[in-house]
């Protein structure tokens, strides 16, 4: 009886754990940066391997996975690795489009959502961002 009631217990505890992170540079530190914003509700799962195109990352709704190209990652900087993270989290865990509109007077656009957003606005503008993000602009992928 002692017995079954530790494993029980074990699987309990178990199940209260979040799904290991891989060790992909600067995903935790996002993460609490998002925390802090808003709340990010569920996190897709994340694959760190090489992609044979150029881009940073990208979001498979299918399969509900944010893929981050190992191949080209260690070239970004810091700033570029979470502005990436932070868009792909954007489509993979609060379900935003693309928002292709300018917004700023130096051409920087309404949301970091914009495909291929330049690290010099997130940089310029990150507290608005961070904001932005958690705003109702319209969900997909539900
Ligand atoms: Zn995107």
């Amino acid at each position: 009886m002692i017995r079954i009631f530790a494993i029980i217990l074990m699987l309990t505890s178990c199940a209260h754990q979040s799904p290991e992170l891989p060790d992909i540079p600067e995903l935790k530190r996002t993460i609490e940066i998002l925390k802090k914003a808003g709340d990010i509700g569920k996190l897709p799962h994340f694959i760190y391997a090489p992609l044979k195109k150029d881009s940073a990352g990208y979001y498979n709704r299918i399969e509900d996975t944010i893929h981050i190209n190992s191949r080209i990652w260690p070239l970004l900087t810091i700033r570029q690795q979470r502005m990436v993270l932070i868009h792909e989290i954007g489509h993979g865990a609060l379900k935003r489009p693309h928002l292709n509109t300018i917004k700023f007077e130096d051409g920087c656009p309404e949301s970091i959502m914009l495909y291929n957003i330049a690290a010099k606005c997130y940089t310029d503008h990150k507290e608005y961002y961070l904001n932005e993000l958690f705003e109702d602009k319209g969900r997909i992928y539900e």
